[in-house]
């Protein structure tokens, strides 16, 4: 079970490889995140040495790995819906939160991170898709959400994060796009370095259209039981 995950992970890794060097990419550029939701410990120990990170969704599954020791020697994201009062079990523990998309939640990560004297790192959250069972912050409404984290002096905005509506990865590439369009737009003012787009089905077409951060479940792990 184990090596499968593992032969997973290192596949993975030399067809990143292979996609950057076609499409003109230094791999180096190339966050590979390891999806962990639904994993035991045990199996995310077993891919740490074959990734850069791993993104956990849920706050309580986050908290039961973490106290497991399963990241320890890896950054670790957090990928997932988050609700306010869940803040405090991530900030100053998770390396970068990735869903960030309102500016009450941004408020409550910064005063949390304020409490305890650190900045955390954070990406905001675009529902690029409009997609009305997604989370995120829809993009008319980014300039908004950008002024409250201007003025938040515990958070430190690295880019931006999506998930596009579910389909081919010609249909998901548009959608990575257009996130890298905006990106681009406020990277040289907030110093962006994190575009995190791209899942299993369409991690190559995001790196195409410019993602600096993948995040793979099922390709390393397999289908989620
Ligand atoms: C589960 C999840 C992934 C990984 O999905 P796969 O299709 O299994 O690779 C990536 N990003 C987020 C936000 C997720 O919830």
């Amino acid at each position: 079970m184990e090596e499968n995950i593992i032969a997973r992970a290192e596949a993975l890794r030399r067809e990143v490889e292979a996609v950057c060097r076609k499409t003109g990419r230094d791999p180096a550029e190339i966050t590979v995140l390891a999806a962990t939701k639904v994993q035991t410990a045990e199996r995310v120990r077993a891919v740490l040495n074959f990734v850069d990170a791993c993104g956990e969704n849920r706050v309580q599954e986050f908290c039961e790995k973490y106290d497991a020791g399963a990241y320890t020697g890896k950054p670790v994201h957090f990928i997932g819906h988050l609700q306010t009062n869940k803040v405090k079990f991530l900030v100053g523990r998770c390396d970068l939160i990735h869903s960030v998309d309102s500016p009450r939640l941004a408020k409550a990560v910064s005063d949390r991170a304020e409490m305890l004297g650190l900045v955390q790192d954070i990406l905001a959250e675009l529902n690029i898709g409009r997609d009305e069972n997604k989370t995120g912050c829809l993009p008319e409404d980014l300039p908004e959400l950008l002024s409250a984290i201007r003025a938040l002096p515990g958070v430190r905005l690295r880019g931006l994060m999506c998930v596009p509506p579910k389909g081919t990865p010609e249909e998901t590439a548009p959608w990575f796009a257009k996130t890298r369009e905006i990106y681009e737009k406020y990277a040289p003012e907030w110093g962006f370095d994190i575009l995190s787009m791209g899942m299993s089905g369409d991690w190559a077409a995001a790196i195409r259209e410019g993602s600096t951060l993948i995040r793979v479940g099922t390709g390393i792990f397999g289908a989620r039981m």
